[in-house]
């Protein structure tokens, strides 16, 4: 594939594979990734608990969880402005729609991303290791579980969020998730920071520590 500026994960959402961009289609997602920029309003909000007073349903996020100290929720959107373009767009530009769809959703994945890198670097302040951060959705931890997590977040207030009645949420670029902190370092997560994804955004490297020591 030539040089090409355009975000890597905005590509993979559009299903690119390596094939040529011409230069046309490159500026066009570029523009949309501006325009996503420019109506995205991001905010975040996490919080820990004891995990005594949490109860989700499922094997997958027991075994997530297991041997964990302290239970994090957090949750992240770009905001409503992001679903207006995307309604605009469906109107009077269906391709549009799609560049900034994809745009969107690489957005909110680096938000989120982001996030979890603060939550492991205030953890391990605290000598404590992260397990990766696990969504409903995930596994068989059902949707059902959004409008508890979201009300211990009092992520309607704070953030704006929403749930239709299948507990979809409202602004849809949007992630919750759970993130467990334990005594020890926990299997699953990268060997090597050159494979994280929460790399751009690890505030523990620039100290030179890591999440897994
Ligand atoms: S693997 Fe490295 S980059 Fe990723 S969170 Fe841990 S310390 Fe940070």
């Amino acid at each position: 594939m030539a040089e090409c500026d355009v975000d890597p994960e905005v590509l993979r959402y559009l299903g690119y594979a390596g094939q040529e961009l011409n230069p046309e289609l490159e500026r066009r997602i570029t523009e949309a990734v501006e325009l996503c920029e420019e109506v995205s309003r991001p905010a975040k909000t996490w919080r820990g608990f004891d995990p005594a007073m949490l109860h989700f349903p499922g094997k997958s996020i027991a075994e997530h969880l297991a041997g964990g100290v302290e239970v994090v929720l957090m949750a992240v959107t770009l905001g409503h402005g992001v679903d207006r373009e995307l309604r605009r767009l469906s109107m009077v530009d269906p391709l549009g729609q799609v560049m900034f769809d994809a745009a969107a959703t690489a957005a909110v994945e680096r938000l989120a991303n982001k996030t979890e890198a603060q939550i492991r670097a205030e953890a391990r302040e605290r000598g404590l290791y992260c397990s990766w951060r696990f969504s409903p959705g995930y596994g068989d931890l059902p949707l059902e579980v959004q409008p508890d997590l979201l009300g211990r977040l009092d992520a309607a207030r704070r953030l704006g969020i929403t749930l239709t009645p299948s507990n979809l949420m409202v602004p849809t670029k949007s992630v919750t998730a759970i993130v467990g902190l334990h005594p020890t370092p926990q299997p699953g997560l990268a060997q090597t920071c050159d494979v994280c994804e929460l790399r751009p955004h690890c505030a523990l490297r620039s100290r030179g520590v890591t999440c897994r020591a």
